[in-house]
């Protein structure tokens, strides 16, 4: 994972996440079975049995389905879509990416084939761009089955689809996990789907992207009229989960900007974190996702807007 380093190029920080995903599913792991929650009067909330893919949310109408994220491969995919069944019958219309990550949308061919899938234009160019690469590297590996489809409709900010007259709204909210986030609201469900913005009790894995507009997102999504919030990964969180998800960012970009302007060297940004208050919050060496990365990606950050705007101070 020493490609993580090279922020300045995609490449291999995909490699790198590919890399993650294909130990991660390759990695014996204990096989629950996946916790389906309905959130909203037409809304259901899929939690993965495994960290290498995805969450997924569900609206269930008479007309059709609207899945957000689909799940790493062809085997989650019809997990996911054997859940979906369980309730309904009608066929899955739109699908909606969060980012171009395979752990959330490397099932879309298998939960939706003839669905419309909408998804940030960023986030469809990173997927062609992906695709290729593997095509390239021959990398279906360990049996495991891809299903991709990149969208078919892409939108800029915001971009609003009506599923049996209840309004979905999709909003394109800028660098944040990756460089081009989407984050879906119900607002008559009073839910939101976050992607990977938002992992309950946990360390987020950041990809090229802003921490600095992933607070900023993350109060955003505080001032909608919401009570469910569906993680990336994880167990279902509530408003006050998303109020501490976003306490920790806040409160460690603080703590990593006043090390920065005390001339702390990176490498020792570890012995200057007070993160006891959070003490609960998973983490994960092997996805980069600990106080120590999230630090040093802060860092990484502040370095390149201060030299952007000419020193340390
Ligand atoms: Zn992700």
């Amino acid at each position: 994972m020493r490609s993580w380093e090279h922020r300045g190029k995609l490449w291999p920080v995909v490699w790198g996440w590919l890399w993650v995903f294909l130990v991660a599913v390759a990695a014996p792991q204990a096989r629950a079975t996946p916790t389906i929650q309905k959130i909203g009067p037409h809304l259901y909330a899929y939690i993965s049995d495994n960290d290498g893919s995805s969450n997924s949310t569900f609206l269930v109408r008479a007309d059709g389905v609207l899945v957000v994220d689909t799940g790493l491969d062809a085997q989650e995919g019809e997990k996911l879509l054997a859940a979906i069944r369980r309730i309904s019958p009608a066929p899955v219309r739109y699908i909606v990416n969060t980012h171009y990550h395979p752990d959330h949308q490397g099932a879309n061919g298998v939960v939706g084939p003839n669905a419309v899938v909408i998804s940030t234009v960023f986030t469809r160019e990173a997927t062609l761009r992906l695709m290729t690469q593997m095509e390239k590297r021959g990398s279906q590996a360990g049996g495991q089955k891809f299903a991709f489809r990149p969208a078919t409709l892409t939108f800029d900010k915001k971009i609003t689809v009506h599923l049996d007259d209840e309004p979905v709204e999709i909003y394109a909210t800028g660098p944040g996990h990756t460089m081009g986030d989407a984050v879906v609201y119900f607002p008559e469900e009073k839910s939101v789907a976050t992607g990977d913005l938002f992992m309950n009790r946990s360390c987020p894995a950041m990809d090229k992207g802003s921490v600095k507009n992933w607070i900023h997102t993350l109060a955003w999504m505080l001032t909608l009229s919401a009570e469910h919030y569906v993680p990336g990964h994880f167990e279902l969180g509530t408003r006050a989960d998303v109020e501490r998800f976003h306490a920790y960012l806040a409160t460690l970009w603080e703590q990593v900007d006043a090390a920065y302007r005390a001339g702390v060297p990176i490498g020792e940004m570890g012995s200057h974190l007070r993160l006891s208050d959070y003490s609960d919050f998973r983490q994960f060496p092997r996805y980069q996702a600990t106080f120590v990365d999230n630090a040093k990606h802060v860092y990484r950050e502040i370095e390149a807007a201060k030299a952007g705007s000419g020193g340390r101070r």
